[in-house]
């Protein structure tokens, strides 16, 4: 009897509180963006062993780092999913560890996932370009983007996606990237957390079958995802590229989807990000399995705004600054960039004013409001100090008051101790002039008085 109730209730019901019951599939060990292809071997490793599952090596990277195929499922609807590609782009692949997690739980949902897996073959290709991921860097050790080798087929991590899209006949792929946080979901503050296409596959964006159950299941996936994160889902740029997989699979056959991990406030290591991708891919999953689908309408499709890209971390809206002395009324514009570095998390971020001028179609992350503010670069500070010890005596708010944001140290403390100064090592240039393209380090003065201090990107004071 309650078996029958599982299987009959609301797909929605089941989805909800298999969303609910998520921390439990949260795959642990994957716990920020960087992590790497020995991070996941051990994942793979389990996987082997567990039932019902197959694991298959379809090759190896330049570097020679396997790349698998990892199956659940037995029906007769094949579905491929590949991560990856990009190796700066892993948010999509912690989802599908976690989604192999929730498949190979003996749960609740046992009956659910049974159902689901007798009308479905799920295929998943975690990590594509595991060289990348290594360096996290977007192209391959050949420095190629195996995006535009989807013809070519030049690289070996190419030819393996090619080749598994060509055994299987996938009648669904999910193709599982990341995108910059710069888009906005359509015209608005809003980023685009998560963007979805069924790419075109020739340059007149024409619709056949292959490409409308690729819109419609969207459409479906869509409003579930409107629940998790409202306002914001983006579309892709629809516009046909030959070389690129996404634009090939669907030609070839294969209904596709693109999702790219955007940007959301608070989630730099996308963790909550991940969680959605977890439910949306669930969620297609299920809609294929059962054909739910097929009476979408395309117009539900074309109504996602596509893609703006109108975001900055930092925008200062309305700042007056001194430029060859006089004075204008600008936007500033910052971006916190990551740069990869051997740090914990591997990497740092490097503030930088990226545009400036009038800013007012554009929004931030973080915006402040800086009208009857002025902007400049802080001063040097004039005495050299020995140590971190020299540097808590200071009295930081009256030199803070006095204009200075830099300080020059003998020698850099290890670890860098929490201070709203620049620390300059002896050889460090200091830069006193706030341009664009420079470092973002300024003051944002009211009559005269600092009311905040940006040092590389962030607010790191404010008078009270
Ligand atoms: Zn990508």
């Amino acid at each position: 009897m309650l078996g029958v109730q599982v299987v009959c209730a609301q797909p929605e019901e089941t989805i909800n509180e298999i969303e609910q019951a998520y921390p439990a599939y949260r795959e642990a060990s994957l716990t920020h963006r960087r992590f790497k292809h020995a991070d996941i071997l051990p994942l793979v490793q389990r996987l082997q062993q567990a039932a019902a599952v197959e694991v298959r090596e379809l090759g190896t990277s330049i570097e020679g780092r396997a790349i698998y195929q990892i199956r659940v499922g037995s029906g007769p609807v094949k579905v491929l999913l590949w991560s990856q590609m990009h190796g700066d782009e892993s948010t999509a692949t912690m989802a599908l560890f976690d989604l192999l997690n929730f498949f190979t739980a003996e749960d609740e949902f046992t009956a659910w996932k049974k159902e689901v897996l007798t009308k479905v073959s799920v295929y998943l290709i975690p990590m594509l370009n595991p060289d990348g991921a290594q360096r996290f860097t977007r192209r391959n050790r050949l420095g190629v983007d195996l995006n535009r080798d989807a013809l070519r087929l030049q690289s070996p991590e190419a030819r393996i996606l090619k080749a598994a899209r060509d055994r299987l006949q996938a009648d669904f792929g999910f193709n599982l990237h990341d995108q910059g946080r710069v888009y906005a979901a359509g015209r608005s503050p809003q980023s685009a957390t998560i963007s979805v296409l069924a790419p075109a596959y020739n340059y007149e964006k024409d619709v056949n079958e292959v490409r409308a159950n690729a819109m419609k299941l969207i459409a479906l996936m869509n409003r579930r995802l409107q629940g998790l994160i409202p306002g914001r889902v983006g579309r892709y740029n629809d516009d046909f590229e030959p070389r690129a997989f996404g634009d090939n699979i669907q030609k070839w056959g294969t209904s596709t989807i693109l999702i790219e991990s955007g940007g959301a406030p608070g989630d730099r290591e996308k963790q909550t990000i991940r969680k959605v991708n977890f439910v949306a891919i669930l969620t297609g999953i299920h809609a294929i399995a059962n054909g739910l689908y097929e009476d979408e309408q395309l117009e539900e499709y074309e109504r996602i705004p596509f893609n703006e890209r109108l975001l900055f971390d930092l925008l200062i809206r309305q700042a007056t600054i001194e430029l060859l002395d006089r004075e204008y009324l600008v936007d500033i514009a910052i971006n916190q960039w990551e740069v990869n570095d051997s740090s914990p998390q591997g990497f740092h971020f490097n503030g930088q004013v990226v545009e400036w001028g009038d800013l007012s179609p554009f929004y931030g992350y973080e915006e402040i409001d800086a009208s009857g503010m002025t902007a400049e670069a802080g001063k040097l500070y004039p005495r050299r100090l020995k140590n971190a010890k020299a540097l808590y005596k200071l009295d930081a708010q009256q030199l803070i008051q006095q204009g200075y944001t830099h300080i020059r140290m003998k020698k850099l403390p290890d670890p860098l101790p929490d201070t709203p100064f620049v620390l300059l090592d002896k050889q460090a240039r200091y830069q006193p002039e706030l341009r664009l393209g420079s470092a973002a380090h300024l003051l944002l003065k009211r009559n005269g008085e600092v009311v905040k201090v940006i040092k590389n990107g962030f607010v790191v004071w404010e008078k009270e």
